[in-house]
């Protein structure tokens, strides 16, 4: 990873093909509805986008085909096709509603697919109540292990928030025992239907945070989005700081350890440094370019311009680049280079994507 610049081409392009979905999660950042919009792009301007991540030159960018739901956009599978014969690696985030089946898992793997990724919000009451359909935690389960029998790689992606933080343990014994080989932790951001939800406090999100690193050491891959500040706490820990002694903290991990029993091995939780802007892009369905998925600032759109020259000559992309131009503490902080914190949040809280993020509680050295 250390070879990749990212000032010059993203590692992941999130694209939200469209914002059809069957679904309607309380705390969705597409405001996902039932049908695609009349500004979706067309076949011919979706096979551009590839082609424009194409552009970017070898090793390239991984294309994660996102949405609303991805299996409502029209000719999905000869769009992922078309990214695998240029040579672009491919993962897929399908929404769990009666279209994801064994067939289509099967399908996708054909199309090149080698990794999908599932969101799994809770345990099954909460998952079920913040998805708004019954049956969805099930249906979700199944998947997990369907995808995993096939071969295909599955990440889980959990947001937390206030609701459901007390189960995060759960959710990580269910989803290691299906066979999941990926936990990514989503900290929620208020935009779209997310204002509505509650947040964690700062010092519960650091809380969570060193959750995870010892959640990282049963044999999972753990990543958080919109947290980069757990690259800090990886380092911390890694160096041998105490975790905190808080109750939330511990009962979390005490409840890991009920479950899962004593950790097995040496964290797994890398600390690649990337965040919306620098190493990240996402394309929304009607082609607009932006820093990241929660970061609603559009800076082009792919049927007006490319990819690869708004995130290399955008001046917005380009302040975002460089966490010296960060605010607060994240702009004195001496994890800045690998963390820089979460740019969407700060947006989310200042309308500013410079300023420091507030859920993280660190105190740089230099902050006096
Ligand atoms: S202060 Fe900012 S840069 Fe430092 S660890 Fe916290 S979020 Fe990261």
């Amino acid at each position: 990873m250390r070879s990749w610049n990212f000032s010059e081409k993203p590692l992941l392009v999130f694209w939200e093909t469209t914002k059809a979905c069957l679904l309607a999660c309380r705390h969705c950042r597409a405001e996902a509805i039932t049908r695609p919009l009349p500004n979706e792009l067309n076949d011919e301007e979706s096979r551009r986008v590839v082609e424009q991540v194409h552009e970017f030159g070898k090793p390239y960018p991984i294309i994660i085909f996102t949405g609303g739901d991805m299996l409502m956009k029209r000719n999905i599978y000869d769009l992922v096709g078309y990214a695998h014969e240029l040579g672009i690696p491919t993962a897929a985030a399908p929404s769990v509603t009666e279209l994801l089946t064994r067939e289509t898992l099967l399908e996708l793997k054909r199309r090149g697919v080698s990794m999908v990724s599932f969101s799994l919000d809770g345990m099954r009451e909460t998952h079920d109540s913040i998805r708004g359909v019954a049956g969805t935690w099930d249906a979700t389960m199944k998947a997990i292990r369907t995808a995993a029998e096939i071969g295909l790689a599955v990440q889980v992606n959990t947001c937390v928030m206030r609701l459901n933080v007390k189960e995060l343990p759960e959710v990580f014994a269910a989803i290691k025992r299906a066979g999941a080989s990926v936990w990514e932790v989503f900290y929620l951001i208020k935009v779209g239907k997310g204002v509505g939800m509650e947040e964690l406090s700062s010092a519960e999100c650091e809380e969570v945070a060193n959750f995870l690193y010892d959640a990282a050491m049963y044999g999972l891959r753990v990543r958080t989005v919109e947290a980069p500040f757990f690259r800090r706490v990886v380092k911390q820990r890694g160096d041998g700081a105490s975790p905190p002694n808080s109750g939330l903290y511990s009962l979390l991990v005490n409840r890991l350890r009920q479950l899962c029993g004593e950790p097995e091995r040496e964290p797994d939780a890398p600390i690649t440094p990337t965040r919306d802007g620098y190493g990240i892009l996402f394309i929304g369905h009607d082609g607009s370019i932006t820093p990241g998925g929660f970061l609603p600032i559009p800076r082009g759109n792919t049927r007006t311009t490319t990819l690869t020259k708004t995130y290399r000559g955008d001046r917005l992309f380009q302040l975002l680049k460089n966490p010296d131009n960060f605010k607060g503490r994240c702009g004195v902080c001496e994890f800045r280079e690998f963390c820089g914190g979460s740019r969407a949040r700060a947006y989310a809280a200042y309308q500013d994507p410079l300023e420091e993020d507030p859920a993280c509680p660190y105190k740089p050295a230099t902050s006096g």
